[in-house]
């Protein structure tokens, strides 16, 4: 029967495509306080700001492309029942390939009714004020924002408990509730977390193999031994 493999992973994992992690620019996100541009305080603040921040990641995005990490997972399928569960919310897991993936923080090429939530709307050009959905609402970015409720999380628990083997990759750590995802796994299950520069992991699981690599080396590192032992354990 084929392995389930879950990968966990944050804004590293899109750095070799140009995208800019914020821990590493001293907490700022491209320049600004995240409070200012992802947070339900900051959009009441200044919504023009933060439209204006989403539109420029939006752009950015656009020009982006996924990265040898992001091809070597969607590789993966091949082997595994796979599902990736990202904090990113770029669209660059998907465009390697990967079918299975939960964004947790939401979508950058989403936008939602102010209204209703569940009224989700592609959108690949600017967002503005005056923009609205055939509903008639007011339109903000489908990004889960700090402080507030991260509706896949259940989801993503149950992915997890029942993983043979798990990838955390790029990520500090440091955002909860997604940091806690990984605690979930089985005492059994073999767990690699790659990462040029790790935060500590509690050492409570019998196989933890930290890389400290950027996310394609580290990924180049492990796909043999993770494909040998998916066949074997
Ligand atoms: P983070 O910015 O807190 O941490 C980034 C981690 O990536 C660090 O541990 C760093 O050592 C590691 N890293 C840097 N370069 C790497 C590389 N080449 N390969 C692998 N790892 C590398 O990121 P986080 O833990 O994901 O939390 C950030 C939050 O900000 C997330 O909630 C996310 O929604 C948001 N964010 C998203 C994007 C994106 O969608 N691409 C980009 C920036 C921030």
């Amino acid at each position: 029967m084929e392995k389930k493999l879950v990968v966990l992973s944050g804004a590293g994992m899109s750095a070799e495509s140009g995208i800019n992690t914020f821990r590493d620019a001293g907490g700022l996100w491209e320049g600004h306080d995240v409070m200012e541009v992802a947070s339900p305080e900051g959009w009441h603040k200044n919504p023009e700001l933060v439209l204006d921040f989403y539109n420029q990641r939006r752009k950015q995005l656009l020009e982006a492309k996924p990265n040898l990490g992001h091809q070597i997972l969607a590789d993966l399928q091949n082997d595994f029942k796979m599902t990736i569960i990202t904090q990113n919310v770029d669209d660059l897991h998907e465009r390697a390939g990967s079918q299975n993936v939960i964004h947790l923080h939401g979508e950058l090429l989403k936008v939602r009714s102010l209204q209703t939530p569940e009224l989700v709307l592609d959108w690949t050009t600017d967002l503005k004020s005056s923009d609205r959905n055939e509903q008639g609402d007011a339109l903000r970015p489908h990004i889960v924002w700090f402080g507030e409720a991260v509706p896949e999380m259940e989801r993503a628990i149950n992915v997890v408990k029942e993983a043979d083997f798990v990838i955390v990759i790029g990520t500090s750590l440091q955002v909860y509730p997604a940091a806690s995802l990984m605690d979930y796994a089985s005492d059994l299950a073999v767990v690699y977390y790659i990462d040029p520069n790790p935060a500590p992991v509690a050492a409570t699981y019998q196989h933890l193999k930290i890389i400290p690599e950027k996310a394609g080396r580290g990924l180049q590192m492990i796909k043999e031994e993770l494909i040998n032992w998916g066949q074997i354990v």
